[in-house]
């Protein structure tokens, strides 16, 4: 049996430490003005939109990244959260505030493996990442955001067409089992983020990564699936109807 790295939660959060300062610092220091022209800032008005409209029109979407965000009280406008966005980087601007209601990014099947069937790359890719996962919880951990809040991944179709929604949603509960550093938890946390690390690239260590991530349940986070309508939801995966 081959030995993967183990990775520890505390050096994956701080490999995750520059992620939430640009986060939370809004524009970055470090970029020339050169650097800041190669990038797409603030294309697309997200104005009275859906967010399934949002995300299709989106310039290049089955691409690139993009990142969107909810604040209480605002009638559910969704708000643009890109502040960066290129082939290889994306920043974005979500603001850690405590009126934070929802994030929502997409996931591109594009940028799942090749080799693999379709069907797999949209199980690839339709999951929270450990760094999505371990980002929120840290910021609900400093009291950056209040729960509950709940996290939306958007899996995105060669085309740029929306497939589905899973949305995680981060509690009382989940809060009180991270603050006692409940160790069941912990370790599957540690798994989750190993299993990423030694990569998802093969059909079993993809079913792997969603029989760990459906673990979390039971500490608290509240993962629903929700396809469009030329999808359904079998087993926790999308599948064409
Ligand atoms: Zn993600």
């Amino acid at each position: 049996m081959a030995a993967g790295r183990r990775v520890s939660r505390r050096d994956f959060l701080k490999r995750l430490g520059t992620i939430g300062t640009a986060i939370a610092l809004g524009k970055s220091a470090g970029n020339t003005a050169a650097q800041e022209k190669s990038f797409v800032v603030k294309v697309f008005s997200t104005k009275g939109r859906t967010a399934k409209s949002i995300i299709e029109h989106y310039p290049e979407v089955e691409n690139k990244e993009i990142s969107l965000y909810k604040l209480k009280g605002t009638r559910g406008e969704l708000r643009d959260a890109m502040f960066k966005r290129s082939a290889n980087e994306t920043k974005t601007l979500t603001p850690p505030s405590e009126k934070l209601k929802s994030v929502l990014h997409t996931h591109m099947i594009n940028s799942a493996n090749s080799s693999l069937t379709r069907d797999y790359k949209i199980k690839r890719m339709m999951l929270p990442s450990p760094e999505d996962f371990l980002t929120l919880i840290n910021f609900l951990k400093k009291g950056l955001i209040k729960k509950p809040i709940v996290m939306h991944v958007a899996t995105i179709d060669e085309k740029g067409k929306l497939i589905g929604y899973v949305s995680a949603r981060f509690g009382e509960k989940f809060l009180r089992n991270y603050s006692i550093e409940n160790p069941r938890m912990g370790e599957v946390l540690d798994e989750i983020i190993n299993t990423n690390e030694n990569g998802l690239n093969t059909p079993q260590r993809i079913n792997k990564y969603h029989g760990l991530v459906q673990r979390l349940r039971e500490f608290g986070i509240i993962i629903k699936t929700t396809p469009t309508k030329e999808y359904t939801t079998k087993r926790g995966y999308f599948e064409r109807k």
